[in-house]
């Protein structure tokens, strides 16, 4: 019903004789850390009806997570003269205008209230006192109905005076002055516009990997700190991420589809923990030791290797479904097995082979997998479902994680590409593996062209099919529509491992940053926070069972006051009591006792060595480039 009217809107706005749109989009950042940004977009003016739109479903976040509610400050003129504009009653992202005859241009003059919390990904907060990221489609209204990659926007950005700039859009020129410094953009579509964020800061640093001309060709990390202590990492560190481009390159056969390549890294405690893809580069954001912490770089190692190879599997290979031609088209996210599982998969795997971590670390990491999608909810929602209703999941909160499942074609799809991988070296005597799938499905880049070719799961079985023969799609769809208590360890035993569980910990159960909290899933079957707020409680597991529940708050921990260290301790101290585990514990105003007669001690997901089988995991490890 949307769609049919969304068509109605664009036949009224844009003839069909549409000609190329060029417009322009100037950004004043230096509020930013006012927490601000200020906008002017112009475009040609047509008499009539016109329609303004905000981006709504945005790439790489799978979900129409565009900020309206924090669109402020809108004014909309034909030549200088100011028009009325009433927002659409069904698009709600859609601001229509009429407008008179003869104008020529259409300005529309709006700010972006930069969120202080909540949001999604490229959304969420975003500017400090010394950081703005800047995303363009957050401040990027454009006329409705044509199509965004046949828009040519000019774009400038001002950012404060003193800070630098970061990002793969092409430089023009760039302006310094007392009031801040503009950087003119080289005239772009507003689909490339969209796909390129923008790093400012007065703490940053662009640490060319390899530079322009070289083998892999221009490949940097831009990174920007809230200190410059942040940012004096180890050069072991830098030499790790030019080894990542090379091991990562080689999965495709050494072919990009791009002409260069950014990480941006935001080093924050208040910027938000999470990446997000684009074709030529990621808007990466983490911890503000991350760099120069090996403990937190080693949790957080996945990250830039993922959104990387997500250049290849997301980006220039992109289910049909996501290929949508415009912002207001909704997206279909069924194959995120592909899209987000196979990248979880090798991110993970490539932080490895790049030395990020260590082989035995990669396999901790499987392990802490596994643990992650063993929850009760498993036995209803199949893993399809999860890449179906990710629009509304990946921002489902609230608590109930456990019974409602999350996002979990990521950990599982690791998983499920071990196993493929695994099937592959078995089915073909370790002459091919998953790697020789990737260069045949995404290694068809001509380097210095940005391309986007769509896919279909039938495609995918078809070139997995050219590997190795074998029923690829009886193999997915059964993991796929599963609905078995027991995780898919198929690729962890025929890789010559057991998952078992120990009281030794395991550095990938706990998040990126730190939070204070502990993960006691494997033992009382819950995740509680650093205040004693149960987040997550898994039912059918001790602590549910004995009516500790979501949303509940831990008070005391066997008559002590609650922290995570006397919970860690009474856990642990469990299995060396008779007496059951006492929790006072605040439900809304009401306050109860509750005991658990669990004497587990803590558990951790490990993989253990099958003796007398390979060790397929240490093979898959290892290194590529020498
Ligand atoms: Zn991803």
């Amino acid at each position: 019903m949307v769609q049919a009217i969304l068509l109605a809107i664009s036949l009224l706005t844009f003839p069909p004789q549409s000609s190329p749109v060029a417009m322009t989009l100037d950004v004043d950042a230096t509020d930013a850390p006012l927490k601000i940004l200020h906008a002017t977009a112009t475009m040609p003016a047509r008499a009539g009806a016109m329609t303004l739109f905000y981006p709504k479903w945005i790439p790489g976040e799978h979900m129409p997570s565009g900020p309206i509610a924090n669109l402020t400050g809108l004014h909309v003129f034909a030549d200088g003269k100011e028009l009325e504009w009433r927002r659409d009653l069904v698009e709600m992202y859609a601001f229509a205008v009429t407008v008179p005859a003869g104008a020529r241009t259409l300005t529309a003059k709006y700010d972006y209230a930069v969120p202080t919390g909540g949001g999604a990904f490229g959304s969420t907060a975003s500017s400090n006192a010394k950081i703005a990221v800047i995303n363009w489609y957050t401040v990027g209204l454009y006329p409705m109905g044509e199509s965004p990659a046949a828009i040519t926007v000019t774009a400038t950005l001002k950012a404060p005076a003193g800070w630098k700039h970061g990002g793969s859009l092409d430089v023009d020129r760039v302006i310094d002055q007392p009031g801040g410094t503009t950087i003119h953009y080289a005239p772009t579509s507003l689909e490339m516009l969209n796909d390129h964020p923008v790093l400012l800061g007065e703490h940053f640093r662009s640490i060319e990997l390899w530079p322009a001309g070289s083998g892999p060709g221009e490949h940097v990390l831009d990174v920007v700190a809230d200190s410059d202590w942040a940012l004096q990492f180890p050069q072991s560190r830098i030499d790790a991420y030019k080894k990542i481009v090379l091991e990562e390159r080689r999965v495709f056969g050494d072919v990009g589809h791009y002409r260069k390549y950014h990480w941006l890294l935001t080093l924050s405690d208040n910027l938000g923990s999470f990446g997000v893809e684009h074709h030529e580069c990621a808007d990466d954001r983490v911890a503000e030791n991350t760099f120069v912490d090996d403990d937190t770089a080693k949790r957080s190692s996945l990250l830039l290797p993922h959104e990387f190879f997500h250049s290849w599997n997301g980006k220039a290979r992109r289910p049909a479904g996501l290929v949508t031609g415009g912002y207001e088209k909704p997206m279909k996210d069924d194959l995120l097995w592909v899209y987000e599982g196979l990248t979880e998969y090798y991110g993970e795997l490539l932080a490895a082979r790049g030395g990020l971590i260590s082989a035995k670390e990669w396999i901790d990491e499987l392990a802490a997998d596994a643990l992650a999608v063993s929850e009760p909810g498993r036995t209803w929602r199949p893993l399809q479902d999860t890449a179906d209703s990710s629009p509304f999941l990946y921002l489902a909160g609230g608590g109930w994680g456990g019974w409602r499942r999350s996002t979990d074609f990521y950990q599982e799809g690791s998983l499920i590409w071990l196993e493929a991988d695994v099937t592959i070296r078995s089915l073909t005597n370790g002459r091919k593996t998953l790697d020789d799938f990737c260069a045949l499905f995404h290694g068809q880049g001509d380097n210095g062209r940005v391309w986007v070719k769509p896919y279909d799961a039938a495609e995918v079985y078809d070139t997995l099919n050219k590997v190795a023969p074998y029923d690829w799609k009886k193999f997915f769809e059964t993991r796929l529509r599963s609905k078995s208590s027991e995780v898919p360890s198929g690729g962890i035993e025929g890789a010559g491992y057991r998952l078992v569980y120990t009281d030794a910990a395991n550095m990938f159960t706990d998040p990126w940053s730190l939070d204070g909290g502990l993960n006691a899933y494997a033992s009382l079957g819950v995740h509680v926070t650093d205040d004693g707020t149960v987040d997550n409680a898994w039912p059918d597991r001790p602590a549910f069972a004995a009516g500790l529940s979501n949303g509940m708050k831990i008070i005391a921990v066997n008559g002590r006051r609650f922290s995570t260290d006397e919970l860690k301790r009474a856990i642990e101290g469990s299995k060396r009591s008779t007496a059951p585990l006492e929790f006072i514990v605040e439900n809304g105003s009401y306050f109860k006792t509750i005991t658990i007669d669990y004497h587990g001690g803590l558990r951790y997901p490990h993989l253990e060595r099958v003796s007398g089988n390979a060790d397929l995991l240490a093979e898959i490890a290892a290194p590529r480039v020498k």
